[in-house]
């Protein structure tokens, strides 16, 4: 069956902050030229916002930058970091690294505790309201090419296709995008991405890109035990010295806390669960304390951030670092988050 078609000056895959973000800033330089641009932005989650998973620390600098009334725009950015702790952990002891010490990127100050899902969800709306045309759901799946190799737009998958490969009756066929430019935000490892790295050899004669699984839950803490804006980062006890990874730990709003793991996957041992460490690493003497009376079922889920090293650290600022930890495959899990024994 034929595709219909439908043109775009721009089409953006993928509505995660990067790709929100650029249909923003397109519809303003638009704005400001007085000129029509057509934008939309193709997001294969239900709702933007939806695949993001991150309890993140924000440095605003780029939100400065895009919408520098965000503040009083409503921006769900509210949680100032109010103190950093970098602890390197052994089984039974903790080390609190002097702030002197520390790498640019784990000095937090400025910054901003929130829930990247909820930023995503705001950035959405800031986006309808420049005339973006976002369109939740529907994943590309395809990239499509000009005769001359260039690329054309995307195309979203058929929908109603049986576990035999074959149509059922609610087949559909997906809808062919075109655009005068393509804008690939699909985070890290996005399938796509992959496809146009292979073809224009995007990678070739760069380093490879290191990547670690990270795994994130979201706790409600018992009142007493939550400090609004505290993060606490730790590395050490439960991996081994071989082992590249750590934990992140950040207090939001209303007793919230965002609690993960990443681990590097590079790592040796066939036997190592990522998830068993990060459980692990919650009965920690140091750790576990903060969520003693925890209440509520913790939602949790695991994704794959391109893994940063000492390499990048000298030459990258906070901002960049963060920046540059573009995110991968989208695929929250709803797991038992376990409540640390
Ligand atoms: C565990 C963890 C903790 C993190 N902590 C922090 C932190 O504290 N501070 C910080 O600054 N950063 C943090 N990050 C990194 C941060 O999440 C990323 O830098 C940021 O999300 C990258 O944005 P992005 O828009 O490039 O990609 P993503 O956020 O990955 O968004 C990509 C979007 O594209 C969609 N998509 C993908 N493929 C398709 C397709 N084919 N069609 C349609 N839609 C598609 C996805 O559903 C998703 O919504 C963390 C990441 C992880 C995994």
């Amino acid at each position: 069956m034929q595709r219909e078609s439908m043109q775009y000056d721009v089409v953006v895959v993928g509505g995660g902050p990067a790709g929100l973000a650029a249909g923003i800033r397109l519809k303003q330089l638009a704005a400001e030229k007085n000129t029509e641009l057509s934008v939309c932005v193709l997001e294969k989650g239900s709702e933007i916002g939806a695949h993001i998973l991150s309890g993140a620390v924000v440095d605003p600098r780029a939100f400065d930058e895009l919408i520098p009334d965000w503040k009083t725009q409503g921006a769900p950015i509210k949680t100032l970091v109010s103190e950093d702790r970098f602890l390197m952990l052994t089984e039974s002891r903790s080390f609190r690294t002097p702030e002197a010490l520390l790498p640019a990127c784990f000095k937090n100050h400025g910054n901003y505790v929130v829930s990247l899902g909820g930023v995503c969800r705001w950035l959405g709306q800031k986006a309808e309201e420049l005339g973006v045309e976002i369109y939740p759901g529907f994943a590309a799946a395809e990239v499509l090419f000009n005769e001359n190799g260039s690329v054309k737009g995307v195309a979203t998958g058929d929908m109603g296709i049986g576990r035999d490969g074959k149509p059922t009756a609610n087949h559909q066929v997906g809808m062919e995008l075109h655009g005068k430019y393509t804008f690939f935000a699909e985070g890290c490892r996005g399938h796509l991405g992959r496809q146009l790295q292979d073809r224009f050899g995007l990678r070739d004669g760069v380093d490879p890109q290191a990547y670690g699984i990270g795994i994130k839950e979201l706790w409600e803490l018992e009142p007493s035990r939550h400090r609004p804006g505290l993060v606490v980062h730790t590395a050490g006890w439960p991996l081994d010295a071989r082992t590249y990874g750590g934990s992140f730990m950040y207090h939001m709003e209303e007793n919230l806390v965002a609690v993960g793991y990443v681990v590097g996957l590079a790592y040796t041992n066939p036997y190592l669960s990522p998830f068993e460490e990060f459980q692990r690493y919650k009965t920690h003497p140091v750790i576990r304390p903060f969520f003693e009376g925890a209440s509520g079922f913790p939602t949790a889920g695991a994704r794959l951030p391109p893994a940063a090293s000492c390499r990048c650290l000298s030459s990258c600022s906070p901002a960049d670092a963060s920046s540059a930890t573009t995110r991968a495959f989208s695929t929250p899990r709803a797991s038992k988050a376990r409540i640390p024994r």
